[in-house]
């Protein structure tokens, strides 16, 4: 990796779930201990990559539904880094005028964001941590992300697959402030992994991985993934596994891509 990226206040020692994630999807944006750390993942539950590409998958379907549904700006938190098939590649390739600002709480994250992102007037990036929305909504309200993000016009917000890092209570809190502060007409995309599908064995040795990460995590139950949307109308097919939502092209499907025909059982997703 560029050493550009790691002069400020990053440790290369300290493994990140944003370049592990990287890692997965086979990109160059990680370290020794990001790698070292991923490896151990693999060993634990060897369908990781897998699970990772079929999220991402399940990530531009749901954006290119919101598209065709009318909604025209993104708010993508835990974004990690870029990779192929962002979702400001997505839908500024279905409407240029689309935007979209990215949310990671990991600084490299962002830095190959904002450098993906140059020149790009419609999309930004910025650091900042799901867990204090109120920050978050006043950064949001700053003239640089304003000026991409109209907040009073229907946003989609995603928080695919990083819900699991904020475990407890005080999540459903943040993530319900936000939705709360979005216009009508918005919706909201989620993906968690479930606990009731991973083997408990699997699970607590890859705990044991990310707790050595800054961002630990735990998983949730099914019906515990279900209460973010408490009160909230499920566009259908509703909570499945990521594979089966709305899965409008085989070739899309990287369960398919391995072979693997049929529903992944460990990540549910869904769009409200
Ligand atoms: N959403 C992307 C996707 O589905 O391809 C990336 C998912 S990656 C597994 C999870 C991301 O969530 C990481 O980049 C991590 O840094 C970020 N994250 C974890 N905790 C966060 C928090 N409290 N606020 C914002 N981002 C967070």
């Amino acid at each position: 990796m560029d050493p550009e990226y790691w002069a400020r206040d990053i440790d290369p020692n300290v493994p990140s779930a944003a370049r592990m994630y990287d890692y997965f999807l086979g990109g160059s944006h990680n370290f020794e201990a990001d790698r070292e750390a991923a490896r151990r993942v693999i060993e634990a539950m060897p369908q990781a990559p897998l699970i990772a590409r079929a999220n991402r998958s399940f990530l531009r379907r749901a954006v290119r539904f919101l598209v065709a549904s009318g909604v025209r700006q993104f708010l993508d938190i835990g974004s990690g880094v870029p990779t192929v098939g962002n979702v400001h590649e997505i839908a500024q390739g279905l409407d240029p005028d689309a935007r979209v600002v990215y949310v990671d709480i990991d600084p490299v994250a962002i830095s190959h964001a904002q450098q993906l992102l140059e020149g790009n007037t419609r999309a930004t990036a910025i650091v900042a941590d799901l867990r204090r929305p109120a920050e978050l909504l006043d950064l949001l309200r700053r003239a640089r992300t304003r000026a991409v993000l109209d907040l009073s016009r229907p946003v989609g917000l995603l928080m695919v697959s990083m819900l699991h890092f904020l475990p407890g209570e005080g999540t459903y809190r943040a993530a319900a402030a936000l939705r709360d502060a979005l216009a009508p007409g918005s919706h909201v995309v989620v993906s968690h992994p479930v606990s009731d599908a991973i083997d408990a064995r699997a699970a607590t040795e890859v705990e044991a991985v990310y707790r050595r990460t800054a961002t630990p995590g735990g998983l949730r139950t099914r019906a515990e993934v279900q209460r973010f949307f408490d009160g909230y109308a499920l566009v259908p097919p509703g909570l499945v596994w990521v594979p089966e939502w709305r899965p409008d092209d085989r070739a899309d499907n990287a369960a398919d891509d391995d072979g693997e025909p049929g529903a992944d059982p460990r990540r549910v997703g869904m769009v409200a």
